[in-house]
Parts: C-alpha cells; structure tokens; sequence
C-alpha cells in the first residue's frame, strides 16, 4: 500500500505508461458522455484522473460520489492526453491518469467558500482557515515566507551570528507599546509581560560575550491593529559588539539582497542611500519617506514673513509642494478635506491652467517676489500650508504621498530603499509632559552629544536609524549606551526616580558596570518585510493565524473568558466583563 508516487504537480509525458498511485484534495469534477474527471489537487499541481466505466465500474460509481475538497486515493496508468484535451496552461497538462481503483478517503462537507471564488469576507477565510491556506494565495504566501526565511537564517550566518533564544515571559520591556501579561499561579498579583522585543536580552549577551546575536523573535505589543500590524509578529532581531554604525547597517543590506535574490526580484544597488531625519523631515515630510517620485516640500516661510496674506505672515512655517496637475474647484475642495485629516486649517493653492493663468482666491495678495518663487509649469497646482512646522510637514507629507496614489505617478516596478539616520534621541510626551525616547532608551545618542542629554535633550541627536522601503518602515536599530552613568542620565532625563531606576532597570546598570563592550544592532519587521517582498497590501496574507482588527481569532474565538476558579487560582478578579 502507498499514499502516491508523485505529487499531483509531477507527472509528465515521460512518466507514460508507469503505473501510479496518487493522493490529493478533489477539485472540478466534470462528466462527460460517461466518463467522469477530476482535477486531483496538492500544494504542487493538478494531475487530471479520468474514470471509464467500461475499464474500472467500480471506481467510476465511487467518482459519481466524489464532492469539492474529498481526499482521494486514485491508482492507474498514466496516459497520454488525446491532441485536442492537452491544457498547456498546466504542467501536466500532456497527462491524465486512468483510474483503475478510487478511493474516498475522506469526506468534506459543503465548503463555505469555494476555494478559487475571489473577494472571499477576510473574516470568513480566517474563520476557516484551514480551507483558505489551499488557495494558490496562501500557498505561494507561506512558501515565499519560508523560502526568505531561510535565505534571512542562511545570510546570517554565514555573516557569523549565531541564534540564540530569549524568554517570551519576561519584564516590561519599553518599545513604545503596552505590554500583553500574565499571570503567575505561583505568584498570585504578579505577572510577567510578553517580551515587546528581546532588546535588553540581546545587549545582554553582548555583555555576555556572544558578540554576534540574531534571533527570528516573535515580539508581542498591545497596540491596535492596523494592515502591517499585529499583536504577536515576528522580527529578525540582531545585535554584534563593538560595530561602527556602518557594521550594523552592512549586516542588514546583506540581508535585504540575499532576501531580494531568493525571490528573484532585482536587488537594490548597495549601500543604499542615507538621509538624515532633519533632511527626511523637510524634503518629504515624514521620517519614512518614499522615494519613487518628487513632489518634494519646498519651505517659503522667510519669503512670506510680511506676505500681505494674513495666514501666511502669522504662520510659524510656510511650505509649499508642486503638483503636476490642474485641480479643479472640486478636486481642491477634496484635497482640502483630506489636508484638515492631518491637522490643517484649510488648504491655500495657486493653479496654472495649460495657459499658465493662475487661478486662486489668495494670488492678489500675494507680492512681485512670492508669485516669483512660487510660479510653475502650466498644469501645475501650488499647495500651501502654513502652521507650526510639524504640522505643516504632516499635512504636506500627508499630500505628497496620497497625491502620488491618485495621480498615478508611482511606478511598481521601482523600489526605493534607504536609511534614515541621525534621529532626534528625545521627543516630548503629550501626556505626561516628559521627555521620552524616540526609538528606546538604549540608544546612544550621537557621539559628542552626551552632554545634551540633561542639559538640553531636545536638541540631543542619536544613533538611531531606521529602513525604509517604498515609504514603509521596514525596522529599526541603533548602537546602544554602554556606559551606566549615561544609561542612567537618559533615565533620569525621562523623569524616572533613583528608585524606579532601580527597580525596573537596576540589573541592566549592574551589567553596564561589568565590563560592557561597545555594541548596536536592529529589528527588521519580517511580516511587513515578507508582505512587500510578496507583493502582498497586508501582513494577514502572509500570516498563517492572524487576529483580524478587533483584535480576535474568528478560528478558534480566542480570547476567551476564563472559568471563575481558574481566576481565583490566580489571584484575579474582573472587574469589566466583555460585553
Ligand atoms: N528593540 C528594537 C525594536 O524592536 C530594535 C533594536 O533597537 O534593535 O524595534
């Protein structure tokens, strides 16, 4: 007895003649004058059966009972297909098998979804999962995934790290997230926090001696879900000793060319380009900025200081971008609504018509000088926002890439790959007040710039840096402090006391005090980074076992409550049932 001798994927006209056992799902099934077909399906084809009731009575009566999605055992002798039957749109489409015995091997009930239907509800392709991963999508998702994977695992090797696992159960770990807990039956009202990243455990065994760490981590953030994010994801996390910034950031272009290689797309020229966060900030508007088109921020805030328009002579910041397009009325009536989304008050615009006439209610309070610098190609509109500089280089940045979209100027076929480097080290928290940290609080800040960090941090630059692809951050690493007196100034700079200090970080500044070498690594984001390299919109196509935005599994409908004795062994009492 065998299962099969080929995959379903395999036979070819050489295999003529051979007797074989095939195994696999059963997909069309047509009848036609008596004898009946089957597609016979598994993760590498299709093989054709064909069921002669003259030739095989029985098998042709067990075909007849065949369903979409029954397991199959057929057994026969594979034949040439006749001339006008061959289907070269499959490779085995010169073959068939004659079936001598059917076997059902096991039954489906009626499907849900068909398995080649598009636009399948997302939720309905989770809740049945099992039934979704046999779709051709989830197929070549889950194999590319692997297959880069392994490229990731292979590259970084042989660049000399080793993989090291670190406990998911840990302490809070501050990513800029809310931690996921749990519960400790031992310990009743303490809990441990699923590791937002291992980021204190790789600096660690930097201490430790290992020198170069790499991990394929799942990471666990309480944020709300979004296309590119999940509760639980997955990042190749890195760390090395005693690199230069220009180490850490060769380990990773490696990285990216090796996995651009293994699925056959053209790899990006290297090293890739490097622009800092202020350069990022003013040309683009954001610090991921996508590369495949212009539409670059243009500043006119000292130009229009006395302007005669009151909004942008008592506006903080003025910038402008140039679009290569003739909006009429309505069109700017949208693009306005979409500017007040990011924070603008209104949208300013100067139009030149293919005649190069301006059409615009500010243009006759505008001077010689400002309709200078501001005069364009016919079939141009001029957008303005005037306002506190962040939120000028939101809304323009916010323009520039929605404008791309619409206008159709980006090109699918171009990958623009960077980094951005030298990022502010501090920023200031709305909430509380503090200064927190841009990326975490490990971060180094630039070298020379120690002193800024109690006495003016909000001018202290870091070693922080991030990839960007096509406009998307793909991860983010720096080279760390290791030296306790500064970790413990950026601390205190946080407005952490001596004591929580010492409590939540303590061990960490006993380990910079035990001889901690230099060192710095990175966390590539390996959903997104599979999902672009898939050329898939969202994370979930390339997750086996998503959670959908509301934060549950419709699989097996988790998260689930608990049963009253299990909250008691734990310690725990609710106070807010789900509703
Ligand atoms: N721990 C950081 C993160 O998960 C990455 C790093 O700095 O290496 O984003």
């Amino acid at each position: 007895m065998t299962w099969r001798d080929l995959l379903c994927g395999e036979p070819r006209a050489r295999d003529i003649g051979r007797r074989l056992t095939l195994s696999g799902w059963a997909g069309h099934r047509r009848d036609h004058g008596g004898l009946v077909f089957i597609d016979l399906r598994d993760h590498t084809g299709i093989c054709q059966l064909v069921v002669n009731p003259e030739r095989a009575p029985a098998a042709a009566e067990e075909a007849h009972r065949v369903r979409a999605e029954f397991v199959l055992r057929a057994e026969g002798e594979l034949v040439a297909r006749a001339p006008d039957a061959v289907n070269p749109n499959i490779p085995t489409g010169e073959v068939e098998l004659q079936v001598d015995t059917l076997e059902i091997v096991s039954r489906s009930e009626p499907l849900p979804f068909q398995l080649d239907e598009e636009n399948v509800d997302e939720v309905l392709r989770l809740r049945y999962r099992w039934l979704d991963l046999r779709t051709d999508r989830m197929q070549r998702n889950l194999r590319i995934s692997h297959t880069i994977v392994s490229a990731i695992r292979r590259s970084m090797e042989e660049q000399g790290f080793i993989d090291v696992w670190t406990p998911s159960m840990t302490k809070g770990t501050p990513e800029g997230a809310r931690d996921f807990v749990v519960p400790v039956r031992l310990q009743p009202g303490r809990f441990f926090a699923l590791a937002q990243a291992p980021q204190v455990f790789k600096q660690l065994f930097m201490i430790g001696g290992i020198d170069r760490y790499y991990q394929i981590a799942t990471c666990w953030r309480d944020e709300d879900l979004r296309a590119d994010r999940q509760f639980e994801f997955r990042q190749l996390d890195l760390e090395l000793a005693f690199p230069t910034r220009e180490d850490v950031l060769d380990v990773l272009e490696r990285v990216v060319r090796d996995s651009f290689a293994v699925v056959g797309r053209t790899p990006p020229e290297l090293p890739l380009r490097r622009l800092s966060y202020e350069e990022a900030m003013s040309r683009f508007g954001t610090d991921k900025p996508d590369l495949r088109f212009g539409l670059e921020l243009e500043d006119a805030t000292g130009l229009t200081r006395g302007s005669e328009f009151g909004v942008f002579a008592g506006a903080a910041e003025v910038g402008f971008i140039r679009v290569p397009q003739a909006f009429s009325r309505t069109e700017l009536a949208d693009l306005e609504e979409t500017a007040k989304e990011w924070g603008a008050k209104g949208l300013a615009y100067l139009v030149y018509d293919q005649e190069g006439e301006i059409r615009s209610p500010i243009a006759k309070f505008l001077s010689e000088a400002e309709l200078e610098a501001f005069r364009s190609e016919p079939g141009t509109t001029v957008l303005f926002a005037a306002d506190e500089r962040p939120i000028v280089r939101r809304v323009l940045g916010g323009l520039r890439t929605h404008l791309a979209r619409e206008l159709g100027l980006l090109d699918p076929e171009r990958d623009e790959l960077l980094w951005v480097v030298d990022f502010p080290l501090f920023q200031h928290d709305e909430d509380t007040g503090q200064w927190t940290f841009v990326h975490h609080p490990f971060t180094a800040p630039l070298p020379g710039q120690e002193e800024l960090v109690e006495s003016d941090p909000g001018n202290a630059l870091s070693q922080h840096y991030d990839l960007v692809w096509n406009g998307w951050e793909l991860g983010s690493g720096s080279i760390r402090i290791h030296d306790s007196d500064l970790q413990a100034a950026i601390f205190r700079t946080m407005g952490l006391s001596e004591e929580e200090l010492r409590a939540k970080f303590g061990y960490l500044l006993e380990a910079l005090r035990m001889g901690a070498p230099p060192h710095g690594g990175f966390a590539l984001g390996l959903d997104r980074f599979i999902a672009l390299l898939a050329g898939e919109p969202n994370i979930r196509e390339i997750i086996a076992f998503p959670k959908v935005s509301s934060g549950g599994d419709p699989l097996t409908g988790a998260p689930t409550e608990l049963p009253d004795e299990l909250l008691r062994e734990l310690g725990i009492q609710v106070l807010r049932q789900r509703d």
